[in-house]
């Protein structure tokens, strides 16, 4: 048991005790106590935690490399090696574009190649992005689909389509957002991988997932 008698005090800090080691029980367990998991729920996060970004700043331009600082005149990205190509990618149709959760908006580098770091596509969350047709001036990720973006799963609206409506509840930050911002959080259950854009890019294989998987299952092509 504690007691406050053996307590010392710091004359300029008033009301602050100053803990011996007479003291050091409680503090222990105090920290066991704050170690146990807490009820709090699940945490909310920021703005600043996930790099979230208003369509002003980009321009009222979708997220993607194409509208990104860190892309090589070459369509190579500074983060990575230049073994792996940020370029638009057309599959049956329908075009994807490259962007990562680094995005940087602004102008890519016209000058001579620059390379930062030598980071995984996958550290870098690197997808390829479909977009609403293809020959679009620019397209990649926004909150609600406008400006030829692709919208958003946590962009959420009261009626008619994301695209509509200027401006929506974001599920992850909780607050409201515009239909051409954009956040490090942003999905869609549609996305192309970097391994089937890269396949595409460097093979010209039109192969999708949809096709493996079914002549993974059926021992065929769909379709055939
Ligand atoms: S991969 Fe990421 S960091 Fe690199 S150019 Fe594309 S969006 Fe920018
Ligand atoms: S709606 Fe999506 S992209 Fe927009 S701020 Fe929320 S999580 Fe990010």
């Amino acid at each position: 048991m504690m007691s406050r008698e053996n307590l010392e005090h710091d004359s300029s800090r008033p009301g602050f005790p100053v803990y011996g080691k007479e003291q050091l029980p409680k503090v222990n367990a105090m920290r066991v106590a704050k170690s146990q998991p807490d009820f709090h729920g699940i945490p909310i996060l920021h703005d600043q935690n996930v790099t979230y970004t208003s369509a002003e700043a980009m321009q009222q331009r979708p997220a993607s490399c194409f509208t990104c600082a860190l892309m090589n005149f070459d369509k190579t990205c500074m983060l990575m090696t230049e073994k792996i190509t940020v370029d638009k990618v057309t599959i049956e149709g329908i075009e994807y574009w490259p962007r990562c959760a680094e995005f940087v908006p602004g102008e890519g580098n016209s000058g001579k190649r620059i390379q930062l770091t030598d980071q995984a596509p996958e550290q870098l969350g690197l997808i390829w992005i479909n977009a609403a047709k293809p020959g679009q001036e620019y397209g990649g990720s926004n909150c609600g689909g406008c400006d030829g973006g692709d919208d958003c799963d946590h962009y959420m609206v009261e009626s008619g389509e994301k695209w509509d409506n200027p401006q929506g509840q974001c599920r992850v930050l909780q607050h409201t957002v515009s239909c051409g911002d954009y956040c490090a959080a942003w999905w869609d259950d549609d996305i192309l991988d970097w391994q089937e854009a890269q396949n595409q890019i460097t093979n010209g294989n039109s192969e999708t997932r949809k096709k493996k998987l079914a002549r993974d299952i059926i021992g065929k092509d769909d379709g055939e």
